[in-house]
């Protein structure tokens, strides 16, 4: 069975006493690819340091919408020079720097205004489509969530964006990117769909109580989703409380498995072949 961890922070320091092990048991679960988004500047770059040093890691690079008090004038510049400088350079020769995240707008923790987090989204989308890489997207509604606001605007940018792409005949446009841990309605999964982004399903379908969210999963066409573990946060049941890795992306397969009436080895199988669809990197087993 191939397993692809699209979504996994394995630069964070959760992981620093053990990384190769956990590795190894995400191997031994049968994960075959393992991609770390970047928060910052500094977890982009350790993203990268990471994927250049196993075969079975690749990294994105972008600042996080919690983040955004670390953005300045110069990062645009800083991300494209860390993709161009010889260690980015010698990394996506091998296909490793794959994407522009994670990227998005949060208006749960308001770490800044809503403006300014679009005109840096907006920013990075202009990024991305100067590299070619499609973007991971971080999207959080406010607590009084019902409003969705967030995706609302979210779509509003994301709409512009892909019409931009299109008129210029971009092939980006054709794989834009994913929405990370969707936790949306039906109404904006369709929308999101519809542009040609993928939805990354986390740990939280697992659970319990998670009704409305297993109801969406179960209709969402199987060749737009992602597993994503999220690691070391968003653990799925039975971990839950405890710290999450690349192996229990196992878990969630099994999960939307029966939600969708099929089998662990489809879901696998479909899913893997998404993310090498969309991330375009090599096989690694
Ligand atoms: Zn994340």
């Amino acid at each position: 069975m191939n397993l692809t961890d699209t979504h996994c922070h394995l630069d964070l320091e959760n992981f620093d006493p053990d990384r190769l092990a956990v590795l190894e048991r995400a191997a031994q679960a049968g994960v075959v690819h393992i991609l770390i988004p970047g928060l910052n500047l500094s977890s982009s770059r350790s993203a990268v340091k990471l994927a250049e040093s196993h075969p079975m890691l690749s990294a994105a690079i972008g600042i996080h919408p919690t983040e955004a008090a670390t953005w300045n004038e110069s990062s645009s510049d800083e991300l494209l020079s860390l993709f161009s400088s010889p260690i980015g350079r010698g990394v996506r020769d091998e296909g490793k720097i794959v994407a522009i995240g994670e990227i998005g707008l949060d208006y749960y923790w308001n770490a800044a205004t809503r403006e300014l987090q679009k005109n840096i989204l907006r920013l990075q989308l202009d990024l991305a489509a100067r590299l070619g890489l499609p973007v991971i997207l971080h999207m959080r509604e406010s607590r009084d969530a019902q409003d969705e606001h967030c995706a609302g605007d979210l779509l509003h940018i994301l709409e512009i964006w892909i019409a931009g792409l299109q008129l210029a005949n971009d092939p980006l446009a054709q794989r834009p990117g994913v929405l990370h841990s969707f936790s949306g309605s039906l109404e904006a999964a369709r929308r999101f769909i519809s542009l040609g982004f993928n939805l990354g399903v986390t740990g939280p379908v697992t659970f319990k109580n998670a009704h409305a969210r297993q109801a969406i999963v179960a209709t969402l066409p199987l060749d737009h989703i992602l597993l994503e573990t999220d690691a070391p946060f968003q653990t799925p049941h039975p971990y839950r409380g405890k710290r999450n890795e690349p192996s229990y992306v196992r878990l969630i397969a099994d999960k939307i498995a029966l939600l969708h009436a099929c089998t662990i080895e489809e879901v696998a199988a479909v899913t893997s072949e998404n993310a090498k669809r969309l991330f375009v990197w090599k096989e690694t087993a």
